[in-house]
């Protein structure tokens, strides 16, 4: 009955983690889900009232423009030239996504023909591959280790690849690893993409969840990336908004419409009302975002110290809301501590095999749930 690519689907791991997590719950076990990358904390109430205004409102009711209503869009060139100092024409160089894996999942059918490669790291967010694949493309992966930081080696790439090569894919701070980019890295991948004539994809949802005083770059502000390439970014993980779907692509002019294009023949756009929600979001007080981190920093401070003080050798993140950790075998663990400790955590395998030997932690459970997370440990003897 399905088609031949179904197969090629990966067997969503979090489905499967899931299922195991509704029995536990089930047969009455207090599960800690450290598993999700969903933040728990609401979408501040300012945005909330904005969205509740604008949906009275009639004239929102209609479908939305295919490519962002212009108020949303300048918000969004806004937000980037206040935030990152990139300039951007938000008529062609701004486009409204349902989140930043609607335009991830669908830029691959714009630029990828059957049998291209596809560049993306693994461990990497799983939509990477799937756009890919209904593309008909192929992916090449790029092995993110703790030796190169969790940056690609694009030297490593073999030139008939990087040649047969339309989109690079590639994410800072990252997840799963929770890595930043190091410096040097966003000129390369400008040159590299110069060079083979390959589109760059900087996916970017975690530009504003960092710790410690690190402020994480856009890639649009390196020399010469604008030309070759766009960056996907999200409200999401910014304003807690996982929920409404929206976000944004920003770059190239060719490239958005290619995307733009696509995206006109499979969805309606944002709903209005959201798209001011978001405008609200982007133009008001970024205090929320400050206070989010702020309450992100406290839950890393004691996973990271309960996960050392139980013998782990752990890094603490400069940013992102996970904590990625190398153990003997992930599947294991991470069925060890649901049995036996109640607690949801991620294999590293459910992002490619890069990710083997490690498990994900998010920090998307309160202070209390993470500090009872690691005296759960402690008594099963982790
Ligand atoms: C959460 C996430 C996304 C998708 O977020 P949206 O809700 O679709 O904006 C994309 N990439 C990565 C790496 C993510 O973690």
């Amino acid at each position: 009955m399905y088609a031949n690519r179904m197969s090629q689907l990966p067997p969503y791991l979090f489905a499967r983690i899931d299922e195991m997590k509704a029995r536990k719950i089930q047969s009455g076990v207090d599960v800690i889900d450290l598993g999700v990358g969903d933040p728990d904390l609401p979408t501040p109430a300012h945005i909330v009232e904005s969205l509740c205004e604008s949906a009275r409102l009639t004239e929102n009711h209609h479908y939305p423009s295919y490519a962002g209503m212009p108020g949303f869009r300048k918000a969004v060139a806004d937000w980037y030239r206040n935030r990152f100092g990139v300039v951007s024409d938000p008529g062609k160089e701004v486009l409204a996504l349902m989140g930043s894996k609607d335009g991830i999942a669908h830029i691959g059918e714009a630029f990828v023909n059957p049998g291209d490669y596809v560049l993306a790291a693994s461990p990497g967010y799983p939509v990477y591959r799937t756009g890919t694949l209904f593309a008909e493309g192929r992916v090449h992966e790029m092995p993110l280790t703790a030796e190169n930081s969790f940056i690609p080696l694009l030297e490593d790439i073999p030139k008939e690849v990087a040649r047969k090569s339309k989109l690079l894919f590639f994410n800072y701070p990252n997840n799963p690893t929770s890595a930043v980019v190091t410096s040097g890295f966003f000129e390369e991948v400008v040159d590299f993409c110069r060079e083979y004539d390959i589109v760059a994809v900087h996916d970017n949802p975690y530009s504003e969840i960092a710790f410690d005083g690190y402020r994480a770059p856009s890639f649009l502000s390196t020399d010469g990336a604008m030309e070759i390439g766009v960056e996907m970014h999200s409200l999401s993980k910014t304003y807690n908004m996982t929920g409404w779907r929206i976000g944004m692509a920003v770059g190239n002019a060719e490239v958005i419409a290619g995307l733009g294009r696509v995206k006109t023949n499979v969805d309606s756009g944002v709903f209005n009302a959201v798209q001011h929600a978001a405008i609200t979001a982007l133009s008001g007080s970024q205090d929320c975002v400050t206070d989010a981190c702020r309450v992100y920093q406290e839950r890393r401070d004691i996973l990271v110290k309960g996960l050392r003080s139980l013998g782990y050798e752990v890094g603490a993140p400069k940013a992102t809301f996970y904590v990625w950790m190398a153990v003997e075998d992930c599947m294991s663990f991470a069925a060890r501590m649901l049995e036996d400790a109640g607690i949801v955590v991620t294999p590293g395998i459910g992002f490619g095999d890069g990710g083997d030997g490690y498990v994900r932690f998010a920090l998307t459970r309160t202070k209390e749930r993470i500090g009872e997370a690691i005296r759960r440990m402690e008594a099963i003897g982790e």
